[in-house]
């Protein structure tokens, strides 16, 4: 049995374009994993097979041994995977605590729209206090500038006690002293929670900061992975994708 997160042999293909071509990965308890490539790579469609958005053509995905592949969002979720996506959604005329709140209703068989202003308010601010956005509970989350809701997703994904993480582009739009706290309230998550991720992340300060390890992806492959050192120093890695 492997511990945490396994996928092997993962492929997903549109109409002809085999946007994730046999991938198999593993993300360990507390580990700390960056995946990189060029747009167009296939991440995002690797983060929607892993957390459940998107069922996989071939392949299987196991979390602690047990076979989740193809299992809704929401199976995901109670087992533990938190996941942000590469354009944040949230929803604008409610408040930034209600959204977490939402969030910590997801899975509940009432209508959480009514539920969602009494219930969770405690668990919602501690969840906006990490993230740094406790000042902004009460607004409509529609008035946030865009670091701000990428903030306010991560808070709803981490409300729920994630186990494993994933984040796609959590960073992306953001400006770069947003960008270097963000990192280092990842890196503390993981110290304090032992809490496992896994991102997606085109900021390679970010990336080389970050992660203990990096997997390196090219048209739908794992061309590469190691630790950060080796993966900068990877003559195929520079020519695929850092451009040099
Ligand atoms: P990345 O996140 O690395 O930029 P994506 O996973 O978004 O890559 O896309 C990988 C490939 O799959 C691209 O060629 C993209 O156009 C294609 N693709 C992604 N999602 C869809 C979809 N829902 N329908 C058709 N093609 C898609
Ligand atoms: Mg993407």
């Amino acid at each position: 049995m492997v511990d945490g997160l396994a996928a092997t042999g993962l492929v997903r293909i549109f109409g002809g374009v085999r946007a994730v071509d046999g991938v198999s990965l593993t993300v360990a308890p507390g580990e700390v994993v960056a995946l990189i490539g060029p747009n167009g790579a296939g991440k995002s469609t690797l983060f929607n097979m892993l957390s459940g958005q998107m069922r996989p053509g071939q392949g299987r995905v196991t979390l602690d041994g047990t076979d989740i592949t193809g299992q809704s969002p929401r199976a995901a979720w109670r087992r533990g995977i938190g996941r942000t996506f590469q354009v944040a959604a949230v929803l604008s005329s409610f408040t930034v605590a209600e959204n977490v709140q939402i969030a910590l209703l997801r899975g509940r068989v009432w209508n959480p729209w009514r539920a969602a202003r009494a219930m969770h308010r405690a668990a919602a601010h501690a969840a906006l206090d990490q993230v740094g956005l406790a000042q902004q509970a009460g607004q409509a989350a529609g008035v946030l500038a865009y670091g701000d809701v990428k903030r306010l997703e991560l808070a709803m994904a981490l409300a729920t006690h994630p186990r494993l993480l994933l984040m796609d582009e959590p960073t992306a739009g953001m400006a770069s002293a947003e960008r270097v706290s963000l990192m280092a309230l990842i890196r503390r998550l993981v110290h304090d929670r032992g809490l496992a991720v896994l991102f997606t992340e085109h900021d390679m300060d970010a990336v080389f900061t970050t992660a203990g390890r990096v997997l390196v992806m090219d048209r739908g492959r794992i061309i590469a992975s190691g630790p950060p050192a080796a993966i900068r120093a990877d003559p195929t890695v520079r020519a695929a994708y850092l451009g040099t």
